[in-house]
């Protein structure tokens, strides 16, 4: 697939991460306007509301008079496809500029908010470099993997209250932790404070009360993608995750990217799973390529300081992709719903600088990382973790936007009043 041509020249260029390709769906402002959805092209972002309100595209509606991309998503993929052509359309080379071009608004200065409304978060596990290194550090080297690993999507279900945007500051949680050497728990500031690069599927056709679906149903019912990290408090995990799995620690807060780019722009690079080590239970066993070429990374920028990129690694490393992870959902009846997320687990590749966590990238903190200026073992105040993601095409990328977020100290203690 070739660069699709747009007449915004700044979207043609080969390093620019919102081509025509892409189309990516947020929702933005300036200044003291409303927040409302918009279409990533180029350096600029086209008005779905105003341009609605004037006519274009022409699809039955309203769909962008509310400041979420939830109706579009719970219209289903006929009228996803609809959209796109229409957007193709409208910026394509050869089009008639005057339509559009009041509509189309810097993305320098905007503001971008929350792209959909979640309904629920549940993240997976389903990254094997991740789940090998983890339970190694956490169990040893001969109980790494859960002996239900190489068969089931593991997960949990999280919280759709903790997710928010990049951009959005963190505080350091306090918790409950109890170190091995120590004979009873303390309630304390995390102090193995983490992040996890993940990627999110963002359901968009729902599915229905005891009825499961197929892994090429639930392929179809995912209107796209987005960065997620998965904060994550070492400390609180570790003394309270037997037996029903992470809690608190993952309650803190979830960063999810701006935009959520669409399984039509991503379709070009799908790529095949791993090799199956045991032979999956038919309901699991994908029809084609389910995972993404997606290359990723990780940036760490202290407070004041350079940022140093301590990972990269490509989302074709999970085992189990999206589609997977979702018939799997539903596979006891559970009904998913327009809106809800599904974190992939971290994607660490095999490497050392492909690990997608401190826990790993240190070594339970027996390794400390070099960064510009210092180390680290975990996050320190101040610091900022960014996850960018970008699929390569011929001549173009398709790219997510920045995934950030800053780490505040934790508070006095929360319950001294
Ligand atoms: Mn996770």
């Amino acid at each position: 697939m070739p660069l699709i041509r747009s007449w915004l020249a700044a979207a043609n260029t080969p390093d620019c991460p919102f081509p025509l390709n892409n189309l990516p769906c947020g929702v933005f402002s300036h200044g003291a306007e409303a927040p409302r959805c918009g279409v990533a092209i180029g350096d600029m972002i086209l008005d779905m509301a105003g341009l609605e309100k004037a006519g274009l595209p022409g699809l039955a509606g309203p769909l962008f008079d509310v400041p979420y991309w939830n109706k579009v998503m719970a219209g289903g993929p006929d009228l996803w496809t609809k959209l796109r052509r229409q957007l193709l359309d409208l910026l394509g080379e050869g089009a008639v500029r005057e339509r559009v071009a009041p509509h189309l608004h810097p993305m320098a200065g905007a503001v971008l908010h929350m792209p959909f409304q979640i309904a629920e978060f549940t993240d997976f596990y389903a990254g094997k470099h991740h789940a090998e290194n983890v339970g190694t550090m956490f169990r040893g080297p001969e109980n790494a993997l859960p002996p239900n690993w190489l068969h089931i999507p593991i997960g949990y279900n999280g919280r759709a209250s903790s997710v928010m945007v990049s951009g959005a500051d963190l505080r350091r949680p306090w918790g409950q932790v109890k170190q091995p050497d120590e004979a009873t728990p303390r309630f304390a500031p995390s102090e193995r404070f983490d992040f996890e690069l993940e990627l999110g599927a963002v359901v968009g056709t729902p599915s229905h009360p005891g009825q499961p679906v197929t892994v090429a149903e639930a392929d179809t019912m995912i209107f796209g993608y987005v960065l997620l990290n998965d904060w994550s408090a070492r400390d609180i995990q570790a003394w309270e995750y037997q037996p029903l799995g992470p809690f608190q620690a993952k309650a803190t807060a979830t960063t999810i990217s701006p935009w959520i780019v669409t399984r039509a722009a991503l379709e070009p690079f799908r790529s095949p799973a791993p090799p199956r080590e045991r032979p999956l239970l038919p309901y699991l066993c994908e029809p084609g390529p389910m995972n993404y070429d997606i290359g990723l990374e990780i940036a760490l920028r202290p407070e004041g300081g350079d940022e140093t990129v301590i990972c990269r690694t490509n989302a074709s490393e999970l085992y189990y992709s999206a589609a997977q992870q979702l018939a799997h959902h539903t596979s006891s009846g559970c009904a998913m719903n327009c809106g809800d997320l599904l974190g992939s687990g971290t994607i660490s590749g095999p490497g050392k600088a492909s690990r997608g966590s401190l826990l790993e990238l240190s070594w339970g903190g027996s390794e400390p990382l070099a960064i510009e200026g210092g180390t680290r073992c975990f996050l320190e105040d101040g610091d900022t973790v960014t996850l960018r993601g970008a699929a390569q095409g011929d001549g173009y990328l398709i790219g997510f936007g920045d995934c950030s977020g800053r780490i505040l100290p934790a508070l006095p203690d929360p319950y001294a009043r």
